[in-house]
């Protein structure tokens, strides 16, 4: 390794993991980002990856306040210089300008990476590092496999959301207005990496976009470029009872 490459320098990367989300879309009663997958805490999971990285300088894990108030044992373990907990906000943004916000100095390059997402590799994070630290933002995505339809969604409060099961009610299914060219089309994952300045000026100017699902969202505003860092399909978001099948089958290999 050349005294000039990237993991011979100092370590600059911080990483900011969301995990203050209630899961509600689980369905039990507890913090879904502390539920066991082949029984290690989908958040332990989902930091160790970073934490054993020798390009990460810090990371910042932003928790429901009670659970940042009085953390569980195995995640107290973990705090020290490398690993701050913060008390997150109201949406995902709220607790990533949280984390953002007390986030070591130094670090000047920015991951961001959902706690939901337990089986991120080390290949995915460097790959997304590389393009981050050369002054572009990147997005951990795959490519669009299915035939997309856009359809309307008939019950009440459920727009944009859609139902996660099939609906029991027939004349309440969806109906299918059209199908959308899936040409060109990418599944937005984590993590998601930006030059530090790109993500803080993205976060001074989000009051324009309340609640974005994404940070790139964020940064795409202001025009900043962000490539695409092809992704494994595995690194999968664990967000209904179905996708805890698929994750204790994932974490059984
Ligand atoms: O709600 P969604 O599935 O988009 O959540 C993505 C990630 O953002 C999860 O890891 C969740 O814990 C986190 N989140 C958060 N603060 C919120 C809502 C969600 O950190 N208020």
């Amino acid at each position: 390794m050349s005294p000039s490459s990237p993991a011979a320098s100092p370590p600059e990367v911080g990483v900011l993991l969301p995990a203050a989300g209630r899961g509600e879309r689980a369905g039990s009663g507890e913090l879904k980002q502390f539920r066991p997958i082949g029984g290690i805490p989908m958040l332990l999971r989902a930091i160790r990856p970073f934490a054993q990285h020798p390009r990460v300088r810090q990371i910042v894990v932003a928790l429901p306040p009670d659970a940042a108030a009085r953390p569980p044992a195995w995640l107290t373990d973990l705090v020290a210089e490398r690993l701050r907990l913060v008390a997150g906000g109201a949406t995902r943004a709220d607790s990533v300008a949280a984390a953002l916000a007390v986030l070591d100095r130094e670090c000047r390059v920015v991951l961001v990476h959902d706690a939901a997402r337990p089986f991120v590799t080390a290949e995915t994070i460097d790959a997304v590092i590389d393009v981050a630290q050369s002054g572009v933002g990147a997005v951990a995505a795959i490519r669009l496999s299915d035939t997309l339809k856009r359809a309307h969604i008939t019950p009440p409060g459920e727009e944009g959301e859609g139902p996660l099961t099939p609906h029991p009610s027939r004349s309440s299914l969806p109906l299918v207005e059209t199908t959308v060219d899936r040409q060109g089309l990418w599944r937005a994952q984590t993590p998601q990496g930006f030059p530090r300045s790109f993500l803080e000026e993205a976060y001074a100017a989000r009051a324009a976009l309340p609640d974005p699902t994404d940070d790139a969202q964020l940064v795409e505003r202001l025009g900043h470029p962000i490539q695409i860092v092809p992704d494994r399909t595995t690194n999968i978001k664990v967000t209904s009872p179905d996708d805890f099948i698929l994750a204790e089958a994932l974490a059984s290999q």
